[in-house]
């Protein structure tokens, strides 16, 4: 087929975001719309409809412990996004700074180190609160950690980093475990740093193979001498409900702290009825493992489409790849230098609307023009299919175009 026969057919599909499909959020429908008919005492006769426990119900916080491998006194179980956590966390430095140190307004400017790509919507607290992001080049293994501990150790207003360490939002990437322990013992000139740890797909396996292990971020800082450096973040967002999950916050107990004393300020306390009806559905971390197989089965063939697709139509053009992720969200689409933004223009015009160009980037500026986020999860695996063909067609017009005026 071609751009133009592909183009006649008029097809209306959105590949913008990584949601969840209808049939994901149907796997937990059944559980969690029952969990609570009859109760909302939690074991500890915590009557949950009440205000209080501001940082969150006991089981919810030894089930958020339980997941991330840390001690219940080092998690808190929050709202439906951990988006908003890591956003209250800036601004809480901002504000009033991180437990001992000056509040980070006071400084001329304030820096953030952004492996790129990236996710989009931390680049946007970043750039809502004035913060400048420093681009960091992911290697494979993770962020290039020789740019990083250079730059940490020589610049006192970087005070943080967006780490994504288990399949990156937007390219899959899994950080090695050489890398977690150079973030873990790297020098700082800003003794107030910190790691913004941001481990959203870190239940979220694709492939049984090359699995991403998270590693006890919190610990691992702790054993460098950096007890208070990591601010880990995780959701069951894309476990049950995107829009009405449980969030996580995991660090040391002195961030904890001033976790609740600044958080304090803007709640009463969590949605813990909600808190409790998913730890009775969910139950241990390896119920949701099993749960986590089932999301899985539905999104592999999805993945699986875009990428055979993408070999068929694209497969030998030179400068053109794509990512094969073993978990998370997203597929990244490398076009030759210059074309990615021509190519969603084509793409949109020929009716599948993906994420603009340049958006996994800082201020959505991808000097080469190269970069485009794939989101298989949401559409139908017929309108995947159909999407990565017009992706792939657009991406060789795009090419086509340009010889044709050389
Ligand atoms: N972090 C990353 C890397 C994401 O990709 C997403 C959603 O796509 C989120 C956080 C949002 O998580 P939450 O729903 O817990 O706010």
């Amino acid at each position: 087929m071609t751009y133009d026969e592909f183009k006649r057919l008029k097809v209306s599909i959105d590949m913008t975001r990584g949601k969840p499909s209808a049939a994901q959020l149907d796997l937990c429908v059944d559980g969690l719309g029952n969990s609570l008919k009859d109760e909302y005492l939690s074991r500890d006769g915590i009557d949950c409809r009440n205000y209080g426990h501001p940082l969150g119900l006991p089981e919810a916080r030894e089930f958020g412990a339980e997941l991330l491998g840390a001690r219940a006194d080092q998690i808190v179980a929050a709202g439906n996004a951990s988006l908003e956590l890591m956003h209250d966390a800036i601004v809480f430095g901002m504000l009033h700074g991180m437990p001992g140190g000056t509040p980070w307004r006071l400084n001329e400017e304030i820096a953030f180190l952004c492996p790129v790509p990236g996710y989009d919507r931390h680049f946007a607290i970043c750039a809502a609160l004035g913060i400048r992001m420093i681009p960091v080049p992911l290697t494979g293994e993770g962020p290039d950690m020789d740019f990083v501990e250079a730059q940490a150790a020589s610049n006192p207003s970087i005070k943080g980093m967006w780490c994504m360490p288990s399949y990156s939002n937007p390219s899959g990437e899994v950080y090695s475990t050489s890398t977690v322990h150079r973030l873990a013992a790297m020098q700082t000139a800003a003794p107030d740093f910190r790691l913004f740890w941001d481990d959203a797909y870190r239940f979220h396996h694709l492939a049984t193979e090359g699995r991403a292990v998270p590693m006890n971020m919190i610990d691992l800082c702790a054993g460098a001498g950096h007890p208070d450096r990591p601010l880990v973040f995780a959701s069951l967002s894309k476990v049950t409900f995107a829009g009405a999950g449980v969030a996580f916050l995991g660090s040391s107990q002195s961030n904890i702290a001033w976790w609740q004393r600044c958080s304090g300020v803007r709640t009463i306390g969590p949605d813990k009825m909600n808190q409790l009806r998913h730890v009775r559905f969910l139950r241990s971390a390896a119920s949701l493992e099993r749960l986590m197989d089932l999301h899985a089965a539905l999104l592999c063939p999805k993945f699986d489409a875009v990428t055979a697709t993408f070999a068929e139509v694209l497969g030998g053009l030179s400068n053109v790849s794509w990512t094969k992720p073993a978990g998370g969200y997203f597929i990244s689409l490398y076009s030759p230098q210059g074309l990615a933004k021509r190519t969603v223009n084509l793409a949109a015009e020929a009716g599948i609307a993906m994420t603009p160009a340049g958006a996994a980037f800082p201020l959505g500026v991808d000097a080469e023009d190269r970069h485009m986020r794939i989101a298989p999860s949401f559409p139908k695996l017929e309108d995947v299919k159909l999407a990565a063909q017009g992706i792939a067609l657009s991406l060789r017009r795009a090419i086509d175009e340009r010889a044709s005026v050389m």
